[in-house]
């Protein structure tokens, strides 16, 4: 039931993430990392800037369901960054997030990582500038 449980939304309004964390205890929607935590106009700001890294998001979340399956495609990171390579490479990212022999977990927590610092941008961006 848990790897079935994983595959819910995070029950943030719009939040394209997988609801990781369980508050309750129940087999219902979970919470994303992202949101977990957060307060007041954080919340907001952070689902726009999850909405704004879309592309990147859609990847985490694949690779999360792939590594429920016992067989996980040996192609999967180079596929991963072509669908990517278009979006970020015009971001100016692309130097920063190219594969450099990572297996697909750690391609996964890379994007995690990524995706991690966007939101602190975001979320804190005000206060540090
Ligand atoms: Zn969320």
């Amino acid at each position: 039931m848990t790897d079935d449980a994983r595959q819910y939304r995070c029950f943030v309004n719009q939040c394209p993430m997988t609801g990781g964390i369980f508050l309750s205890g129940s087999q219902g929607p979970g919470i994303c990392g992202h949101h977990y935590g957060t307060t007041g106009h954080d919340i907001v700001r952070v689902t726009q800037t999850l909405l704004d890294w879309e592309c990147v998001t859609y990847e985490i979340n694949l690779c999360r369901s792939a590594l429920l399956k016992v067989d996980v495609d040996r192609e999967a990171v180079a596929k991963s960054w072509t669908r990517l390579q278009p979006a970020l490479s015009r971001g100016g990212w692309g130097d920063e997030l190219a594969p450099s022999g990572e297996s697909y977990p750690q391609w996964g927590q890379k994007l995690e990582r990524f995706l991690e610092a966007r939101v602190k941008e975001t979320t804190r961006g005000v206060a540090q500038a």
